[in-house]
C-alpha cells in the first residue's frame, strides 16, 4: 500500500530562512520556466518541453551557483515536471474544443510546496538515526531540520516535500509498501449517516460529533475574514489580516484532519463491514437546495451551511475511512443516498413529510419515532447488505 505522512518541522531560525529562500528561488524557477514556454507559443507558435528546460537546468545553475546552484537538481526538476503537468492539462483542453485560461504565473503565497522526487537525492529522511531522542530530515541548502514525529513512519519513504502553511513548515513522506495492519474480526456491521451536528451517526445509534473547537475556529476564522475584507490593498494591516486568516485556515484543517482520524479508528475497530453514502461533496456545497430536506431556506443560512458541510470535512473523512478500512481489512461499502433520509426504517413508508425537522424523525404511516440521522444510518446499511448479497450472488 502506498501512504503519505506529514510531520510539522521545528526548523532553527536560520534552517527556517533558507527553507524560504528555496521556495522562493523555486517559484522563481517556475515563473521562469513558464515565461520561456509563454514566449516560444505566443511568438513562434513553438511549444517548448520537459526535456528541453531540463537540459536548460544544467546551466541555469552553473550560472547561478551562489543561487540556484544551491539546491537539489531533482527538487528543480520537480518543480519543472510540475510545470510541464500543468501545460498537459492545458493542451488536452484545448484539444477537447474548449478555451482554458493559460498557465498562471505563481504568486508569492500561491507557491508553497517543493519536493524531492527520490529520498537519498537531494534529501534524506532520519538523516541522523543515531541520535538518541530526535527525527531529522536532511535537505540541500537547508540542513539537517528537526522533525516533530508524531507517529512511526512504516513502508519505504519514496518522495519527500516540504510545505508551508502559514508561519509553519511541514515535511511529507509518500511511503511504498506500507503493511497492511488486519484487525480481529468483530462480526458487526454498520451504517453511517454523515451530518453536520454530528460528523457520524451509526445504525447502532452511536453519535461521533464535531467538536465544539472545531466550530469556534470556524466562527474566529469568518470573523477574521470580515475583518480582512476592510483593509485596504497593499497595507501593512492587510498583510497581517492576510496572515492570520490563513493561520486560522491551518488551525481548522488540522483540527479536521485529527477528529476525523479520531472517528475512522473508532468506526474501523468496531465494525468489520461499513456502508456510507456515497457523497458528491463539491455538488453540495456549491447548491443547498435539494440536498438537505430544508426548503425555502435564504441565502445567508445556505452561506452558513455551506460552511457547516465544509467544516464537517466528509470528503476528509471519506479519505482516511478508506484508507483505514483497507490498511485493517475492513469492508467498506458504498451506497446511493437516494431517499435514505425520508424512509421509514421500520416499515420503509418513504414520504418528505417523515422528516419533522434536521434531527426528528416520524413515519406518517407506521408512527415510528427516531433520530433522523440514526433512521437514515439504519436503511444505509440496509442498502449496503443487499448490495453485498447481490454481489455474493453475481
Ligand atoms: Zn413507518
Amino acid at each position: 500500500m502506498r501512504r503519505s505522512l506529514k510531520f510539522l518541522l521545528r526548523p532553527t531560525a536560520k534552517q527556517a530562512a533558507a527553507l524560504a529562500v528555496c521556495l522562493e528561488d523555486h517559484r522563481q524557477l517556475y515563473n521562469a520556466a513558464l515565461e520561456h514556454r509563454r514566449t516560444a507559443y505566443h511568438k513562434a507558435g513553438v511549444s517548448v518541453r520537459y526535456g528541453d528546460q531540463s537540459a536548460d537546468l544544467k546551466h541555469v545553475r552553473a550560472d547561478d551557483p551562489r543561487g540556484q546552484g544551491r539546491w537539489s537538481f531533482s527538487s528543480q526538476q520537480a518543480t519543472l515536471r510540475r510545470l510541464d503537468k500543468a501545460f498537459g492539462a492545458f493542451f488536452a483542453r484545448v484539444k477537447a474544443g474548449r478555451t482554458p485560461g493559460f498557465p498562471r504565473f505563481k504568486g508569492r503565497g500561491r507557491f508553497d510546496t517543493v519536493t524531492w522526487p527520490k529520498d537519498g537525492d537531494g534529501c534524506r529522511w532520519d538523516s541522523q538515526p543515531e541520535h538518541p531522542t530526535a527525527t531529522f530530515v536532511r535537505l540541500q541548502g537547508v540542513g539537517h531540520v528537526r522533525v516533530h514525529r508524531h507517529r512511526t513512519v512504516k513502508g519505504r519513504v519514496k518522495t519527500i516535500a516540504v510545505k508551508r502553511e502559514g508561519s509553519r513548515w511541514f515535511v511529507v513522506l509518500s511511503c511504498d509498501e506500507v503493511p497492511a495492519q488486519p484487525l480481529p474480526a468483530t462480526g458487526a456491521a454498520a451504517g453511517i449517516d454523515l451530518g453536520i451536528a454530528s460528523l457520524v451517526t451509526t445504525s447502532g445509534g452511536g453519535h461521533l460529533a464535531n467538536p465544539r473547537h472545531l466550530a469556534a475556529t470556524a466562527d474566529r476564522l469568518a470573523a477574521a475574514q470580515r475583518d480582512l475584507a476592510r483593509k485596504k490593498r497593499g497595507s501593512t494591516r492587510r498583510r497581517k489580516a492576510v496572515a492570520r486568516v490563513a493561520a486560522l485556515h491551518a488551525t481548522v484543517r488540522r483540527q479536521r484532519l485529527d477528529h476525523a482520524h479520531k472517528a475512522a479508528n473508532a468506526l474501523v475497530a468496531a465494525y468489520d463491514v461499513i456502508v456510507h453514502e456515497a457523497l458528491k461533496v463539491a455538488n453540495m456545497t456549491r447548491s443547498a437546495s435539494g440536498t438537505l430536506d430544508a426548503p425555502g431556506r435564504g441565502v445567508a443560512a445556505k452561506a452558513g451551511l455551506n460552511r457547516s458541510i465544509l467544516d464537517a470535512g466528509w470528503g476528509v473523512f471519506l479519505t482516511i475511512l478508506s484508507y483505514k478500512a483497507e490498511s485493517a481489512g475492513r469492508e467498506l461499502i458504498a451506497v446511493e443516498p437516494r431517499n435514505t433520509s425520508r424512509t421509514c426504517a421500520r416499515c420503509g413508508h418513504c414520504a418528505k413529510e417523515n422528516r419533522l425537522t434536521q434531527a426528528a424523525f416520524r413515519c406518517t404511516a407506521c408512527g415510528h419515532a427516531v433520530h433522523a440521522d440514526v433512521n437514515a444510518a439504519i436503511n444505509i446499511l440496509r442498502a449496503g447488505l443487499a448490495l453485498r448479497e447481490a454481489a455474493k450472488a453475481a
